[in-house]
């Protein structure tokens, strides 16, 4: 069984498809700078596994390092370009793969705390820093003499005797040149990095202004009368929060979403549910400074207008050339396919949700507000399910448990805990990860809380990739960042059934990052392949064999009782139109964005308001994510590629059945799973991967299955 993954993946280091890890350089090459004395860069890290000394790292480090690293970049790239030998492969295309490294370092940790704690300066640095970044990149991939060394090499790939892993870096390397604006005239070139100057400015203001839009509210309840319906232990929650945010003795519930959802979920005051869910959805469209409407627009004009110089028709077309789909029609097909029989299932539950309402004599239309909360109330119905009465056997310490027993059983794994580990804040764990003859795979971080510093969502990352250094393999330090129910005053975190679902999920993207064999740093992922590692682990998350080893009551250590496992599954397709709807809405919205002829030219809301009202979304269901709080497509790097979670569904849907016909934990598929798809990830077209996996195309109807979405003929 298993339900939609509310994960968000901003940066997963899997992700990269850069010509090398951050190719990027100035206009000139400034002598190099003395090597400040105190700045924790510019050494040898000189901790356990290599890991950045966070303790020693300061805001203040970051602009001279990164700035070292731009100029030290440039000149590994000025020594490739300066070569006196002919192109090869290897003076030019491995060697370009092996610039930048000093940078990347830099930038892994610039990036991470930027995502999951930030402070006032660094995201003034942020600023700083983006265009001095996009300028560093288009001096590399606009350079006219090095794209003529790598077109050299590719012109001769046919007789080069390149190996598969080989040949994939060169056409990757090619073709990101081609992508970046390599054929283009010097005006168009000019205009070009003008683009991206713009762009680069405006998707870290959009990021900024969701973070401060998420802070900038708390709905704070200081009458008891207006916690009617709570769960205890969302009271206890709300009054921590209260103590956190200096208002001891009141409650205070966030629009972060392990924060709010329980409200919408319990809460009797229809107008607090309205209150804070209004909160949420207007994040980003209040017409103050902090508005996202006309920024939005303007990404998303420029977009197009980047993808038109560069000879596409739109910016979706420029995405997608690179991802399984290949061209926007063929998203849109996809998208359009599963988005009938959803709303006939969204329908079917307004109508049910409404029933309720009226039984009870409510005597108002469901709204979206009305959502969660009439849902769980149906789901004690049907199913006599309470969503709370399932947390107390998914304590986070368990959850993990069952996670490492799970990487053991498939692969062997032992995953021991560092606890003086340097690590950038208090709550974040680290471990490492061995192979089951005791060698070292990597180093895993693990950030599970919500904070003001942190953005909202999950996320897999990490502060090095895997790569071969002279024969050696130079591990990877993975990062995982979620934003779970915090623990309380009397209980441990206890996490919902979306919060196990997505650290299963995040984990999946680690293992990728862990388990890489890539001989070379750059990796190209297409995007719509890249939640395959992922969406897969979701699968064994509540399957009742481990279910058995992890799912223990955090205060009987009973097992989780067979009648609730049989519970969960059988309600397993209950509110699935809503789930499904209210993501293929967003997918659909971030299409539109990125096809539309005249973005700027549109008002924001009404575009988005027409879009929807064009596929016929119901007004009790808001897309995941409205335009204004869309980091995904305007601040992360899924524009044209939200959809890009329910395609790889596919990919992940049918893999799972290899397992389910060998039994779960059958060791050969794994093995074949982690040789085939994991360890290769990124150097490799995907679906020859999978087809090496699995021995065939992968299907549609086991995900249309999974989601209850078959059409009935
Ligand atoms: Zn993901």
């Amino acid at each position: 069984m298993r339900r939609l993954a509310t994960a968000l993946v901003l940066a997963s280091l899997c992700l990269a498809t850069g010509v090398s890890s951050s190719p990027d350089g100035p206009q000139a090459s400034p002598e190099p700078q003395p090597a400040p004395a105190d700045n924790p860069f510019f050494k040898p890290y000189g901790t356990p596994f290599n890991v950045p000394p966070f303790a020693l790292i300061k805001n203040e480090h970051f602009l001279p390092a990164i700035e070292e690293g731009i100029r030290r970049e440039q000149a590994e790239v000025d020594a490739i370009i300066n070569d006196q030998a002919a192109p090869t492969f290897e003076n030019t295309i491995a060697a370009l793969d092996h610039t930048g490294i000093f940078l990347s370092d830099v930038n892994a940790v610039f990036g991470a705390l930027q995502s999951a704690h930030t402070n006032k300066e660094l995201l003034a640095l942020a600023r700083q820093t983006a265009p001095m970044l996009a300028a560093h990149r288009d001096n590399i991939g606009l350079n006219e003499k090095l794209f003529r060394r790598v077109k050299a090499v590719y012109d001769q790939r046919q007789s080069l005797k390149l190996d598969r892993e080989e040949m994939f870096l060169l056409e990757n390397t090619y073709r990101d040149f081609v992508r970046g604006g390599a054929l283009l005239d010097e005006g168009q070139k000019a205009e070009l990095r003008k683009l991206n100057q713009e762009l680069s400015l405006l998707t870290v203001k959009f990021g900024e202004n969701v973070l401060a839009e998420t802070n900038d509210f708390k709905l704070v309840i200081e009458d008891r009368a207006d916690l009617a319906g709570l769960p205890p232990s969302v009271v206890a929650m709300a009054a921590e929060t209260a103590k956190q945010a200096g208002l001891e003795g009141k409650w205070v519930f966030t629009i972060q979403v392990p924060s709010m959802i329980p409200f919408l979920q319990y809460s009797e005051k229809r107008e607090l549910r309205e209150k804070l869910h209004r909160a949420y959805f207007m994040k980003g469209d209040r017409d103050n400074a902090a508005d996202n409407k006309e920024i939005a627009k303007k990404i998303a004009a420029l977009r197009r207008e980047k993808a038109r110089l560069l000879g596409y028709d739109n910016h979706a077309a420029f995405v997608l050339e690179n991802n399984m789909a290949k061209t926007p029609d063929r998203v849109n097909a996809f998208l359009n396919e599963l988005w009938e029989p959803t709303l006939v299932k969204a329908r079917e539950e307004a109508a049910a949700l409404q029933a309720m309402i009226d039984r009870q004599g409510g005597g108002f239309h469901l709204a979206s507000w009305d959502w969660w909360f009439y849902t769980e109330k149906l789901r004690q119905e049907k199913y006599a399910l309470d969503d709370s009465a399932l947390r107390p056997y998914f304590k986070l310490e368990n959850v993990r448990q069952g996670i490492f027993a799970l990487c053991d059983k498939l692969y062997g794994l032992k995953f021991i805990e560092l606890p003086d580990l340097p690590r950038y804040h208090p709550e974040v764990q680290a471990f490492e990860v061995r192979e089951a003859d005791g060698r070292h795979l990597g180093v895993l971080y693990m950030d599970f809380h919500p904070r003001e510093s942190k953005r909202g969502g999950a996320w897999s990352g990490g502060f090095r990739r895997s790569y071969y250094e002279k024969g050696t393999r130079v591990p990877p330090v993975a990062n995982i960042v979620c934003n779970f129910t915090r623990p309380t005053a009397d209980a441990p975190a206890l996490l919902s059934t979306d919060e196990v679902e997505t650290f299963f999920h995040e984990f999946g993207h680690s293992l990728a990052t862990l388990f890489s064999q890539a001989r070379y740093r750059s990796r190209s992922v297409a995007r719509d392949a890249v939640e395959l590692p992922s969406q897969i682990m979701e699968h064994w998350a509540f399957e009742p064999e481990l279910l058995a080893v992890y799912a223990k009551h955090y205060q009987t250590g009973e097992v989780i009782p067979a009648a609730l496992v049989e519970k969960l599954e059988k309600s397993s397709l209950f509110n699935q139109g809503f789930i499904t709807g209210e993501y293929l809405a967003a997918s659909i919205l971030d299409m539109a964005w990125h096809t539309v002829p005249n973005p700027a030219e549109v008002d924001t809301r009404r575009f988005e308001n027409e879009v929807m009202a064009g596929i016929g979304l119901i007004p009790e269901i808001v897309p995941r994510y409205r335009s204004t709080y869309f980091n995904h497509i305007f601040s992360g790097g899924y524009s044209a590629g939200y959809y890009a979670y329910i395609w790889s569904e596919v990919l992940d849907c049918d893999a799972y059945e290899a397992f389910k016909g060998k039994g779960i934990f059958d060791r050969q598929t794994a093995l074949s799973f982690r040789k085939n798809i994991l360890e290769p990830f990124g150097t490799e077209d995907p679906l020859a991967q999978y087809v090496r996996f699995r021995g065939a195309e992968p299907k549609i109807e086991p995900l249309l299955r999974n989601r209850g979405l078959e059409v009935k003929k």
